[in-house]
């Protein structure tokens, strides 16, 4: 019998309703569902080193025999299940630490095996741990995968075998099945991709090599395709959206630039270009403005924002944090000095003054509204919005949601990230938005002198914190976050702050800074910094986006080594924002990992924002660059957007191929995309078009 993709799992020989119900935990339901799950590896049987010849950090396919195994307990070691193999040339360890009775029943005193893994040193032994295995005992001669050199691995689950695994797989490719084509056949022949078919085929069972790495480029192709597909829609989508069509008026704009105290850099000027066209159009602006810490965004969005201004527009700013939205607020109070535009500063929460503001915004009294997420709220209703300013890290999907409540206009949009954002990430988060980029620092900055630390240099560093503040330079200590748990040898906020007062630094005015305090607490020390009233600031990571103080020019980071790459690079972008030389030090403790050692190394050695972000992205995965909360990435089956950035490129530069010739893909030739696009994406495209 001939499969249809739909046919229920139950009814594939060799499954049955007891291992239905196993498969239904993996999310396999049909035929079609088993079909996509591939394999997380394969075991190759093509073995080619011996274990003498082995180093820490091979990934090794090794056959030998089976010579000792058991459990092994011991005082300061975790227990664990061990098995000794060897091939003549030495022995090699693997180690479990979690078995189940079935696995350890396998294994027999002699019996030969092929075992694949990473090498690893664990106690000073060279190990696998959890390997992969697979015996060459007698049993299996003769049967289809005995003569197969590479063998699937399945991500599985209690009670399921890769063994039964790629026997249902077989069944099905013997019966046969009917599939398909999701990738319009002239996409196939000109990036050389195999068909849907046969791909299946081969990522399943592959003969050689080359079969796993085409098989999978092709699966690889197709998911990054469709989600540029998505992405080249909305864009487009965007991109026709009737919007404000603004004009220069030279009023407001002009007054700001008669007064600023620099020059714009070049690629400002560049950058403020894109927009102004973007605002002049008939269409509504979608853009993602990018830049390093310290690269002068502010600026340009108030730019834009004038702009809406002195075509009868209200503007607004959102920010993720009251402490960010505070100090844009005054920021943009002191560039506006002397200009006639009204801001109001809209936080969270019941206060003195915010039910007039709501009404001052209503009535068209205010110009420029800056506030958190309680922008976004039902009863913050706008006169006349034009331009809306997102300056976040991450994508929460709030200006589609902003821009929903104003249903009778369409303001324009920026979203202003603080992190430099690699470009594999950009072209998938921000896929659909047009990005401006500034490139360039402003002249006066000079490279922030980084150095590493152990804690026994610390008295020095004070030492030099001193002379420093002699000059009038004023400084930050960050530092990390601590739970209850650890606190006893950690270096939290408050200890260090209380040690200082009384010891190295009690003769300059400190003050500590944590998110446990009011706003209204925060603010006034923030302020009393900037004006100068505060030496040093001790302060837990709350200072770590945005606050701009150029007269501070030394950041200390405590435990430096327990905080992300990007995050070291933003508390950095704390100093070194004037003229003045400025300093990071950074302090680790203890013995460190490689991670670290790396991320530690890297703020070392460069300043680039971008460069960071790029091996920060390699260090942590794309799931985790943006920390924890929600991100905006979606889950791929089998891409990785670091690993397949060329894919990625080459994907999009073909979706939006498409899109460009066929936005509503009817052209014959893209059939089966649009069969695949209305069942899968057609939706989720529309929950952002509104
Ligand atoms: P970020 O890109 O990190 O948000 P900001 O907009 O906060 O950077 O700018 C950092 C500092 O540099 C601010 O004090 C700002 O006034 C100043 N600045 C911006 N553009 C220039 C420029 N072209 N020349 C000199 N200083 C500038
Ligand atoms: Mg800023």
């Amino acid at each position: 019998m001939t499969f249809n993709l739909q046919n229920n799992i139950q009814y594939v020989k060799g499954v049955g309703p007891k291992r239905a119900k196993l498969l239904h935990h993996l999310g396999i339901n049909t035929v079609r569902d088993i079909l996509f799950y591939f394999p997380r590896d394969y075991i190759s049987k093509i073995t080619n080193k011996r274990i003498v010849d082995l180093k820490i950090n091979d990934i090794a396919s090794i056959k030998a025999k089976i010579v000792s195994f058991g459990y092994v307990s011991h005082k300061y070691m975790r227990t664990r299940f061990q098995l000794i193999i060897s091939d003549g040339s030495g022995y090699l360890t693997c180690i479990w630490f979690k078995t189940t009775p079935w696995l350890e029943k396998q294994f027999e005193i002699g019996k030969e095996v092929i075992i694949q893994g990473r090498l690893k040193y664990y106690y000073n032994t060279l190990s696998i741990l959890h390997p992969d295995f697979e015996f060459v005992g007698s049993k299996a001669k003769g049967s289809f995968w005995a003569g197969q050199n590479y063998l699937p691995v399945y991500p599985l689950t209690e009670g399921l075998t890769n063994k039964i695994f790629r026997k249902i797989i077989l069944n099905i490719f013997k019966s046969g099945f009917n599939v398909l084509e999701t990738l319009p056949e002239y996409i196939l022949k000109n990036q050389n991709l195999m068909p849907i078919k046969y791909a299946l085929r081969k990522i399943h069972i592959p003969n050689i090599q080359d079969d796993i790495s085409l098989s999978r480029k092709r699966f690889i192709f197709e998911e990054l395709f469709y989600l540029q597909l998505m992405l080249a829609r909305r864009k487009t989508h965007w991109s026709k959206a009737a919007g404000i069509s603004m004009q220069i008026r030279k009023t407001y704009t002009t007054q700001l630039k008669n007064k600023l105290p620099f020059n714009l850099t070049s690629a400002q000027k560049r950058v403020l270009n894109e927009i102004v066209k973007d605002m002049k159009s008939p269409y509504q602006m979608n853009r993602l403005l990018q830049g390093d810490v310290g690269s002068g965004k502010t600026i340009i969005v108030l730019f834009a924002m004038l702009l809406a201004i002195e075509n009868g527009f209200q503007a607004a700013i959102m920010a993720p944090t009251e402490i960010l939205a505070t100090q844009h607020y005054f920021a943009i109070k002191e560039f506006l000095k002397g200009i006639d535009v009204k801001i109001g500063l809209l936080l969270g929460g019941n206060y003195k003054g915010k039910k007039k503001l709501k009404n001052d915004i209503l009535e068209g009294e205010i110009d420029i509204v800056i506030g958190t997420h309680s922008l976004i709220q039902k009863d913050v209703v706008f006169r006349k919005l034009g331009i809306v300013i997102v300056d976040e890290q991450h994508r929460f999907g709030v200006i589609q949601r902003l821009s929903l409540s104003q249903k009778a206009q369409v303001p324009d949009k920026i979203v202003m990230s603080a992190t430099p954002i690699p470009r594999s990430l950009a072209l998938t988060v921000y896929g659909d938005l047009d990005i401006s980029i500034i490139d360039e620092l402003p002249p006066n900055r000079k490279e922030i002198y980084t150095s590493w630390i152990s804690r026994e240099k610390k008295p020095q560093v004070y030492d030099f914190i001193n002379k420093e503040v002699l000059k009038g330079r004023q400084v930050y200590i960050v530092c990390p976050l601590i739970e209850e748990s650890e606190k006893s040898y950690l270096h939290d906020a408050t200890n260090t702050y209380e040690k200082l007062k009384t010891g190295a630094f009690n003769n300059l005015r400190l003050a500590l800074l944590h998110g446990r305090m009011s706003n209204q607490e925060k603010d006034e020390i923030m302020h009393d910094f900037k004006n100068g009233k505060i030496d040093v600031l001790v302060s837990t990571t709350v200072i770590e986006v945005g606050i701009d103080v150029p007269n501070a020019t030394i950041m200390m980071i405590e435990h430096a080594e327990r905080f992300g790459l990007s995050q070291l690079h933003q508390l950095r972008g704390r100093v070194g924002r004037g003229a003045i030389k400025s300093y990071c030090i950074l302090v680790a403790y203890g013995s460190i990992s490689e991670e670290a050692f790396l991320r530690l190394n890297t703020m070392k050695e460069t300043n680039d924002g971008f460069k960071i972000s790029e091996i920060d992205l390699e260090i942590r995965g794309p799931g985790e660059f943006f920390g924890t909360e929600q991100s905006g990435i979606p889950r791929f089956r089998i891409a990785n957007i670091v690993r397949d950035r060329q894919v990625l490129e080459t994907a999009r530069k073909i979706a939006f191929n498409v899109i460009s010739e066929d936005y509503d893909l009817e052209f014959e030739k893209h059939k089966s995309v649009k069969e695949k696009y209305n069942i899968g994406f057609f939706k989720k495209e529309k929950l952002f078009s509104f």
